[in-house]
């Protein structure tokens, strides 16, 4: 049998007494590369004991050493990059450039969590009344947790972990079972990095795992990222468990086209930003709106996806790989066929798309329709999938009202070249993050990644300032000291001399 992946509890790699083992397999060929076991309920529990065991020394960890270990940390990580995005593109199919992308994004995070000292100062007011003062300190909660999807296997458990262990916390992270040999690489250059035992553990599974950390008494905040349904599910639970939670959801996220807007950045952008990444992408642009004459352009981006070719991950030419597994193809499929059989055009067909040398790969072709009513499903919902929509509208208000109809609000763009056109945009339409000219707006991390709506459950969002408050208490002293002491107290007159 290939590799079972490990469990890390208290900084030991610890082989799982599960009996219920899922297969990892390369998507572009069906290979089973590793086994990864779900982890038992005692396993669990000795994975929470271990981080709350070791949150009492962490938390006194004074802020400097925390961000030492992320300043290691980051440089391991950047001496690694090629060889974690080798090991995540073979897991997940992925370019090895676009590979790449993903475990940089989620340098950056940690990168921002050097600064933690800054990022989590208080504030103070002196005399809030007379002779008072009043001063708010940041504090760790304890153990959280991070249950991640699989399209980022990078980038999102580091959106986590680095932050909520740079304020003091220690960590449970839950990968996807679908890719988490790049999770362990994670966890295992942390440890290089100097990590004390305990601060990061991983256990694996599906949704009995993820239900038992969600309810379990010793874990007080939960960080999670994935589709709707199961994004829906977490809020609620975790919430009735009385504990912090952020989950991050689905999306369907619009690009504008305006007429006024440059045609070949829009041809080139609307290409990438719906394709690239076979389309899986919490991002990635499914929906392109044209504005008035800008419909004309309809053919020419239609021409430009049709160029894009999938392919390996080693395949320098490819622009995309393959879909994560079978049943992620299928459902793709599923949906090309619904939107045909509802009667729209489907003007690029990607369903029958055959890549030489992968016979069994998750293949699906860059696909495109056009005249697609509102009700059909391919509008409704995310199809996750390298599937573009056209719609046409005759005014810049016709198309902010029917983006802000749809439930999601994770990403939007608009592409003009009025000031005026993306002013009101920007400031009319409901969706969280905004592209003005910049196809997939993903904010850097000293900026939080702000969704909206059915896209995010929660208040406080990922990375940036957001990230401390999701992870810290804040604490309120009001402070008196009496005059008299001075005077009468021998060591308080000595020092405050
Ligand atoms: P998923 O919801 O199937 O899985 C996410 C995690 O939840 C995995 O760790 C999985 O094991 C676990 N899980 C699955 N079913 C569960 C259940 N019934 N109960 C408890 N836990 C369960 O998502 P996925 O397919 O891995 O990822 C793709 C989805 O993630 C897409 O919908 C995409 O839009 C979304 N996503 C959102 C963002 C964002 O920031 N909004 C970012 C990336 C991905």
């Amino acid at each position: 049998m290939t590799q079972q992946v490990p469990l890390l509890i208290n900084g030991e790699l610890v082989q799982s007494e599960s009996t219920n083992i899922i297969p990892v397999t390369n998507p572009a060929t069906q290979e089973v590369i590793a086994h990864v076991p779900c982890a038992t309920p005692a396993e669990v529990d000795r994975a929470v004991a271990a981080a709350k065991a070791a949150f009492e020394t962490w938390k006194e960890t004074p802020v400097g050493d925390r961000a030492r270990l992320m300043l290691r940390y980051q440089a391991l990580l950047k001496d690694n990059q090629d060889e974690i995005a080798t090991l995540l593109a073979q897991e997940t199919g992925k370019t090895f450039a676009d590979a790449k992308g993903d475990v940089w994004r989620g340098i950056e995070v940690v990168e921002h969590a050097c600064n933690i000292a800054s990022l989590s100062m208080g504030e103070t007011v002196e005399n809030v009344a007379r002779n008072i003062d009043c001063y708010s300190i940041t504090q760790p909660l304890g153990v959280c947790v991070g249950i991640t999807p699989f399209n980022f296997p990078a980038m999102i458990p580091l959106w986590m972990f680095p932050m909520a262990i740079a304020c003091g916390n220690t960590f449970v992270l839950k990968p996807s079972e679908q890719d988490p040999l790049t999770p362990m690489r994670l966890a295992e250059l942390f440890k290089q990095a100097g990590a004390p035992d305990g601060l990061l553990q991983i256990v694996h599974g599906t949704k009995d795992v993820v239900n038992q950390l969600l309810t379990h008494k010793d874990t007080p905040a939960i960080s999670f990222v994935g589709s709707v349904a199961v994004g829906e599910h977490i809020y609620r639970t975790g919430t009735e468990h009385l504990k912090r939670v952020q989950a991050f959801a689905g999306a369907k996220n619009h690009m504008v086209v305006m007429p006024d807007a440059s045609k070949n950045q829009v041809v080139n952008n609307i290409a990438g930003a719906s394709v690239g990444a076979a389309g899986q992408r919490c991002m990635a642009i499914s929906v392109a709106v044209f504005v008035g004459e800008a419909r004309e352009w309809i053919p020419e981006v239609r021409d430009a996806l049709a160029k894009v070719r999938p392919g390996a991950w080693d395949d320098p030419d490819a622009g995309y790989g393959p879909l994560i597994n079978p049943q992620a193809k299928q459902r793709v499929l599923n949906f090309i066929q619904e939107g045909k059989d509802a009667g729209a055009d489907c003007i690029l067909d990607g369903s029958d798309c055959v890549v030489e040398g992968f016979p069994d790969g998750n293949w699906v072709g860059p696909t495109m329709f056009r005249n697609v009513s509102r009700d059909m499903s391919i509008y409704q919902e995310e199809i996750f999938g390298p599937v573009l929509i056209a719609l046409e509208v005759d005014t810049l208000a016709e198309a902010i009202e029917l983006i802000n109809e749809n439930p999601y609000g994770n990403g939007t763009s608009i592409f003009t070249s009025s000031g005026a056109a993306a002013r009101k945009y920007q400031h009319e339409i409901k969706v969280g993050q905004v592209g003005i000219n910049v196809p997939v707006p993903v904010p850097l991390p000293m900026f939080s990644f702000t969704g909206w709506r059915k896209s995010f459950y929660g208040d406080q969002h990922a990375y940036g300032k957001q990230a401390v408050k999701f992870y810290t208490e804040t604490k309120t002293v009001t402070s008196r000291w009496f005059e008299d002491d001075i005077d009468t107290g021998v060591n308080t007159t000595i020092q405050l001399k």
